[in-house]
């Protein structure tokens, strides 16, 4: 039976360094403050901003929450993100992915300062990436990296495969697995990838970010192996108060017998999400601060 990753104690210990952070900053009469942008109002990306925001205040940081309908033009939320990126009481922007349709994410994450982009999505944060750079990695990716880390998960040499490839979690996450510091050998699978079990079971650490409900089943994991499962699908369940419930993409009865190490949803990777974003938004004040 595999060990079930505790996302969220691992979570709380980092939370706990952002509010030690914070109170050493707001003792200094400087309080860090995010910008939290949510245009529409998708159910998910709602309960996302308001986790978010309950987690910053729990952590002693401010804050500012912007909503905007969903018919809101680009022009007018550029406008929004220009007087943020001059607000020198906002330290960090966040935008709530995905935006109404009608607005180009790409013009929208490229306008945010890269002083204040905690997600790490604009490209001058994704090329310091890339680089091994100091600059704000994205949150999940980086959340990923401190679980393996704090699980004792061995990385160096290992044969780590990636199912998603997203700017957000896949891309980024294959990039850092293979940092030097990491070490690991990284394959990244997508929807072209035909068999995809081909490539999974030559994974020691298998992440599953493609979102698709139970796309991992037992027969695609090597015994042994840390499957991080990033995955968080609504499925249909009358039986649920919410009338569903969250599932990741890895089916977690029937691997987690086959598995050395996994993660749950919820309380694997989504907890760790919320906990590097706080410890960005702590970084983008001290940096502020060191640079008055
Ligand atoms: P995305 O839709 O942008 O990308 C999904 C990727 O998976 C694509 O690159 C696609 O090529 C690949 N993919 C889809 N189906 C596949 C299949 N059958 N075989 C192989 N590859 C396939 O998604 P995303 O934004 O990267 O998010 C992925 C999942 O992770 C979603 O469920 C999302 O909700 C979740 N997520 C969780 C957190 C968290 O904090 N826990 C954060 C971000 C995203």
């Amino acid at each position: 039976m595999a060990i079930i990753i505790d996302g969220k104690e691992t979570a709380r210990k980092k939370r706990e360094e952002a509010a030690a952070r914070t109170a050493a900053l707001t003792g200094r009469g400087f309080v860090p403050a995010l910008a939290v942008v949510l245009v529409g109002e998708n159910p998910a990306s709602l309960s996302y901003v308001t986790a978010k925001e309950k987690a910053l205040t729990e952590a002693g940081m401010q804050s500012r929450d912007i909503r905007f309908p969903a018919d809101t033009s680009e022009e007018k939320l550029l406008g929004l993100i220009a007087e943020l990126n001059a607000d020198p009481l906002i330290h960090g922007i966040l935008v709530q992915l995905p935006l109404p349709k009608h607005i180009r994410e790409d013009r929208i994450i490229t306008a945010i300062d890269p002083a204040k982009d905690v997600d790490g999505f604009h490209p001058v944060s994704v090329g310091n990436m890339v680089l091994g750079r100091p600059g704000f990695l994205p949150c999940t990716p980086h959340g990923i990296l401190v679980l393996l880390e704090e699980s004792k998960i061995l990385t160096v040499g290992a044969h780590a495969v990636v199912v998603g490839r997203s700017n957000i979690v896949g891309k980024p996450l294959a990039n850092l697995l293979a940092r030097r510091e990491i070490n690991a050998t990284v394959t990244v699978c997508h929807t072209g990838s035909g068999d995809l079990g081909r490539y999974t079971r030559q994974a020691d650490i298998l992440i599953a970010a493609a979102g698709r409900a139970g796309l991992i089943t037992a027969d695609m994991v090597k015994p042994g192996a840390a499957v991080i499962d990033v995955g968080v699908n609504r499925v249909p369940d009358v039986s649920a108060q919410k009338g569903y419930r969250l599932k990741g993409d890895v089916d977690f009865e029937a691997v987690s017998v086959k598995a050395a190490y996994i993660t749950p949803v919820p309380g694997g990777v989504g907890p760790m999400t919320i906990a590097m974003l706080l410890l960005n938004v702590v970084e983008a004040a001290e940096n502020c601060l060191a640079h008055r």
